[in-house]
C-alpha cells in the first residue's frame, strides 16, 4: 500500500466554480475574493479579513502594519517554519527565537521572559504558533503580553478551523477571532483548506486592515480598490512603496468551497486521530500528540514523538523504515535555531534551546488528511506497531 503524507480534497464545486470564473474574464482580484474574505470573516467571527496569496504574505503585512523596524526584536518559538522569523527579519528586526513546551512544542512563556530579561534590544511583539492545529492557551499570551506591552500575531498556519475555550463552562473562541492584532493563515497546497497558493490575515481593528490591503497591493490607497469592481477608474495614488500580494479570484474560487467543507475535513481529521490514538496509545515506544478538552483541534498534524532509549533506531530509520513500507511522512520541524542562517548569524548552539533541540531528534508526523480510508488507517498503525516491536531495544 501506498500512502501520501497528504491529499488534498478538490471537489465538483471547486472546479465548477475556477471554471466559471476563468469564463467571466476577470481573473485577478475582484467580487470572488472580496466575497470569500466576507465569508472567512465570518466563519472565524472576526470584523476584518484580508486576503492575500500566502500565509507568509500575511504574516509581513502584519508585522509591516504595528510598524517592526531595525533595532526592534520579536519573540518567535524556534519550533516553527521558515515564514515565521522570516518576516521579522524582512523589516530588519531581530528574531528572538523561544524554546518550546515538551509536550505542546508551544511558545515556552517562561523562557520567552527569561529572554526579555536579557535582551538588549526592545522587543515589541510575540508570534505564537498553533502548531499542528492545537491553540495556544492565548489566555495566557495575552497576559503575557500586557505585562510586556508586546503586540501579538498569531501564525495560525495549521489552525483553520480550531477554537479554544479556558474552561467548559466557557463559549469557544475561534482562531482568528481573538484580540490578538492579527491573525494569519494559510491556505497552501497541504494545509486544512488549499486555493493552491493563499493566505488571510484577520484583524479586529480597522487601521490595521486598512493598511494591510493596502500594502497587499503596491501601496495604492484604499480608494483606488474601487478599480476592481466595475465603479472603478484608471486613477491610482500610491501612498507607500508596498507589496505584490494579492489573493486572485481564481484562488478565491477553490477557497469559497473549501471554507464551506471546512468544518466537515477538520471532523473527518479528527476522527483519523482518535483512531490513532485509541490503536496506539499502548505503545510503549511512541508518544502521542497531547489533546485537550478545552481546545477545538484541527488536526494539520498528527506528530508522535519517538521514546528514543526503548528503541534500537533513531527518527531518520524509523522514517526510512515506514517509507520502505509505502507510508510517508514528515518532521515538523527542524528548529530553526538548528539552521545554517540562524545559526551563523545569532550564533545559537543547540544547549541554547534544549527542549527543541532534544524533542526534534524524537517528532515524527504520521499521515492525516480528511478521505483517509480505514485500511489506510489501519496500516499505518499496524506499521509503527510493527516496526516498534522489530526494533525493540
Ligand atoms: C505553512 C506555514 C507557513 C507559511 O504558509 P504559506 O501559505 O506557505 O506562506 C507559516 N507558518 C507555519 C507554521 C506554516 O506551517
Amino acid at each position: 500500500m501506498q500512502i501520501p503524507f497528504f491529499r488534498p480534497i478538490v471537489g465538483e464545486d471547486e472546479l465548477n466554480e475556477v471554471n466559471n470564473t476563468l469564463k467571466s474574464g476577470w481573473l485577478t482580484t475582484g467580487a470572488k475574493t472580496k466575497r470569500f474574505e466576507e465569508e472567512f470573516a465570518k466563519a472565524v467571527h472576526a470584523p476584518y479579513a484580508v486576503a492575500v496569496n500566502s500565509c507568509t504574505a500575511a504574516l509581513h503585512l502584519a508585522v509591516e502594519a504595528l510598524h517592526l523596524q531595525k533595532g526592534e526584536a520579536v519573540l518567535v518559538p524556534t519550533m516553527t517554519f521558515a515564514a515565521t522569523a522570516e518576516v521579522v527579519r524582512y523589516l530588519n528586526a531581530t528574531p528572538v527565537l523561544v524554546d518550546v513546551l515538551g509536550d505542546t512544542l508551544q511558545i515556552n512563556l517562561e523562557d520567552a521572559e527569561e529572554r526579555i530579561r536579557k535582551s538588549k534590544i526592545k522587543i515589541v511583539g510575540i508570534i505564537p504558533v498553533h502548531i499542528g492545529g492545537m491553540m495556544v492557551d492565548m489566555f495566557k499570551v495575552q497576559e503575557f503580553a500586557k505585562k510586556h506591552n508586546l503586540w501579538i500575531v498569531e501564525d495560525a498556519a495549521h489552525s483553520f478551523p480550531a477554537a479554544w475555550r479556558r474552561s467548559e463552562n466557557e463559549k469557544w473562541k475561534y482562531c482568528g477571532s481573538g484580540d490578538s492584532e492579527v491573525t494569519c493563515f494559510s491556505f497552501y497546497a497541504n494545509k486544512t483548506i488549499t486555493t493552491g497558493e493563499g493566505g488571510m490575515a484577520t484583524t479586529h481593528k480597522e487601521n490595521l486592515a486598512e493598511r494591510m490591503r493596502i500594502m497587499s497591493l503596491h501601496g495604492i490607497s484604499k480608494d483606488a480598490w474601487k478599480r476592481f469592481t466595475s465603479s472603478g477608474s484608471w486613477y491610482y495614488e500610491i501612498v507607500a512603496p508596498g507589496f505584490k500580494y494579492n489573493l486572485t479570484d481564481v484562488a478565491s474560487s477553490i477557497g469559497l468551497h473549501q471554507l464551506k467543507k471546512a468544518e466537515l475535513f477538520r471532523e473527518k481529521r479528527e476522527e483519523v486521530a482518535n483512531k490513532y490514538i485509541e490503536n496506539m496509545k499502548d505503545i510503549e515506544e511512541i508518544e502521542l500528540p497531547p489533546t485537550d478538552s478545552n481546545r477545538l483541534h484541527s488536526w494539520h498534524l498528527f506528530y508522535i514523538r519517538l521514546n528514543l532509549e526503548k528503541l534500537k533506531i533513531d527518527r531518520n530509520e524509523f522514517i526510512e523504515k515506514l517509507k520502505e513500507r509505502g507510508i510517508m511522512t514528515s518532521v515538523h520541524w527542524m528548529p530553526l535555531h538548528m539552521h545554517p542562517y540562524y545559526r551563523e548569524v545569532y550564533g545559537f548552539k543547540e544547549s541554547d534551546f534544549e527542549v527543541a533541540s532534544k524533542v526534534y531528534k524524537r517528532l515524527v508526523s504520521l499521515p492525516i488528511f480528511p478521505d483517509m480510508r480505514d485500511e489506510e488507517i489501519e496500516y499505518v498503525i499496524k506499521n509503527v506497531r510493527d516496526i516498534c516491536r522489530e526494533n525493540r531495544n
